[in-house]
């Protein structure tokens, strides 16, 4: 079991209800299994994605990207809840304390259907100069001096 909490997760696999890739199935042509778990929708491979899931697959360092490009893999961003107990750590109370100083991240590019990808935990010395970093990026000036 893992005592890591998904906050963020961009999964090549995870398409929204919207997307082509889910089509609404007439009661009469769906599955005992959806009924009994009360689901109308099923999955369409054969149509391409309309939502935009996951991440845009890397194509190298000398290819500017572009929304249309294929996507694939994953990646998310996990915490480990301050509840968690470790033994030279005491418990600490759910509502009470902030979430352990270590966020984990990880990286599938999608380049095959196996999820082989790569994990990193970043402290938050880390997590905080991305942050500075990605305020910068949103905001159309990734260079800017921080004060
Ligand atoms: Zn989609």
């Amino acid at each position: 079991m893992s005592i890591y909490s998904t906050a963020i997760n961009f999964d090549a696999t995870e398409h929204e209800v919207e997307c082509a890739r889910w089509v609404e199935v007439d009661r009469d042509d769906a599955k005992p299994q959806m009924i009994a778990a009360g689901r109308k929708y099923r999955r369409a491979p054969e149509q391409d994605c309309t939502c935009g899931a996951g991440p845009i697959i890397y194509t190298g360092s000398h290819v500017l990207p572009s929304d249309e490009d294929p996507r694939g893999g994953s990646f998310s961003a996990c915490y480990i809840p301050g509840f968690i107990d470790r033994s030279d750590r005491p418990a600490l109370g759910e509502d009470d304390f902030p979430p352990h100083p270590w966020l984990r991240v990880w990286v599938d590019g999608g380049e095959s259907d196996d999820y082989q990808g790569s994990v990193a935990l970043l402290d938050r010395k880390q997590v905080a100069e991305l942050h500075t970093f990605l305020g910068k990026w949103l905001a159309g000036d990734p260079d800017a001096e921080t004060a």
